[in-house]
C-alpha cells in the first residue's frame, strides 16, 4: 500500500491502561494531535515527527530510526518483524490517529486477519474520520474529554473551551457499532462534577451498559497531583447511579517503567 503516514514510534509492549490492561500489545503511535491535555505524557506527538523510532526485535527495546513519512507497507513489514501474530492487540494510537484517517484505514485493513485485534485509541472527537475506519476496527477505546481539563490546540490559552459532550456522543454512537468499545475519562483534581454528570447522562442515553473507566490522572507536566482514593470511589458511586459498568483503572505501565 502506497499510503504514507507520520509515525512517531512502533514497539511491542503490554497495554498499560483501560479494560485490556496487561494484554500483549503492539503499539503504532502516529504523529499529530489537535488537543492539549494538561497531563499529556507524550507532548512530542502533538506535531508530526521528523523521524520514526522502530523497535528492531520484540522485547529488546533497541530501536532504529526511519525518516517520515513512511509507507503503510513499511509499517506492516516492521510490525511483522516484531512477531505481530504473538500479540493480543495492535493499538493504533497517538497523538490522535484519526487525524490520519486514510492511513489508519489502510493500515487496519492490512493488519486484519494477521492475529491481533485492531484496537483504536482515540480522543473520541473526530467523527467523520471514525466513519471512514470503523469497519476495519475491532475495538474502540475512546476518551471523554472534560472542558474543565482539556483545551483544543486552537483555543486561546485563557479562553473558555467549548464542551465536548455533543461531539463525543455523536462519536460514541458510531464507535459502538464496532465489536467492542470502552470510554475512558481522566480525572484530575480540577475535574468538574457537573461535567461528569453530563457525561454520564449522555452515555446512559446511548447505552448505560457500556464500560466507563475512571482513570485517576498520573501526574505529568503541569499536573502535580492525582485525586485521592476517597474522591475516586465517591465518583464511581455517583456515576454508577446512571451507568451500569463503571470501573476505576489507573495507568499501570508507569508503575513499572514500561514504555
Ligand atoms: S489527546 Fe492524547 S496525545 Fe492529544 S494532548 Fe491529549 S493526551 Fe496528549
Amino acid at each position: 500500500l502506497a499510503t504514507r503516514l507520520n509515525l512517531v514510534e512502533l514497539f511491542s509492549s503490554v497495554q498499560g491502561e483501560g479494560i485490556h490492561v496487561g494484554e500483549s500489545t503492539l503499539f503504532v503511535r502516529l504523529g499529530g494531535c489537535d488537543l492539549r491535555c494538561a497531563w499529556c505524557d507524550s507532548p512530542g506527538t502533538w506535531r508530526p515527527s521528523a523521524n520514526a523510532e522502530i523497535e528492531i526485535t520484540r522485547g529488546s527495546g533497541a530501536r532504529r530510526t526511519q525518516t517520515n513519512p513512511l509507507a503503510v507497507d513499511d509499517v506492516l513489514e516492521a510490525a511483522q518483524a516484531l512477531e505481530l501474530s504473538r500479540h493480543r492487540w495492535i493499538s493504533l494510537t497517538g497523538g490522535e490517529p484519526l487525524l490520519q484517517a486514510r492511513a489508519v484505514a489502510d493500515l487496519a485493513a492490512g493488519l486484519r486477519g494477521r492475529g491481533p485485534g485492531i484496537h483504536l485509541e482515540t480522543h473520541g472527537l473526530a467523527v467523520a474520520a471514525l466513519e471512514r475506519v470503523i469497519d476495519v476496527v475491532d475495538f474502540v477505546s475512546m476518551d471523554w474529554k472534560l472542558a474543565s481539563d482539556v483545551r483544543r490546540a486552537v483555543d486561546p490559552e485563557s479562553g473558555v473551551a467549548t464542551p465536548f459532550h455533543a461531539t463525543h456522543a455523536e462519536f460514541l454512537a458510531i464507535a459502538r457499532t464496532a465489536a467492542g468499545v470502552s470510554i475512558k475519562v481522566v480525572v484530575t483534581p480540577r475535574s468538574d462534577d457537573r461535567e461528569l454528570d453530563e457525561m454520564a447522562a449522555h452515555i446512559a442515553a446511548i447505552d448505560p451498559k457500556l464500560p466507563v473507566i475512571l482513570q485517576p490522572v498520573t501526574p505529568f507536566g503541569s499536573v502535580r497531583q492525582t485525586p485521592g482514593a476517597a474522591r475516586m470511589l465517591a465518583l464511581a458511586v455517583r456515576l454508577s447511579r446512571s451507568l451500569e459498568d463503571v470501573r476505576i483503572i489507573p495507568q499501570t505501565h508507569r508503575l513499572y517503567g514500561a514504555p
